[in-house]
């Protein structure tokens, strides 16, 4: 599991230069860290957030409803 400080402190790195309150994530399955602003999703792999723009472009545009558990 990942732990509340942790999330309390990771943001998109896509938006995060834009302000303290830019690139807010949401936990979504507890497998998903979702992006408010720009919607990368960053999967959780061994209970470990992959924080890689690459990796968040990957399902942008997957809806949340339709994610499945990351590879
Ligand atoms: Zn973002």
């Amino acid at each position: 599991m990942v732990s509340q400080e942790l999330l309390d402190i990771l943001r998109c790195p896509a938006d995060v230069r834009n302000g303290p309150d830019a690139g807010l994530l949401d936990l979504v399955n507890g497998a998903w860290l979702v992006c408010r602003d720009c919607g990368r999703k960053y999967p959780i792999k061994n209970d470990i957030p992959i924080m890689l723009i690459e990796e968040g472009d990957k399902y942008r545009n997957t809806p949340v409803e339709k994610l499945e558990a990351p590879q």
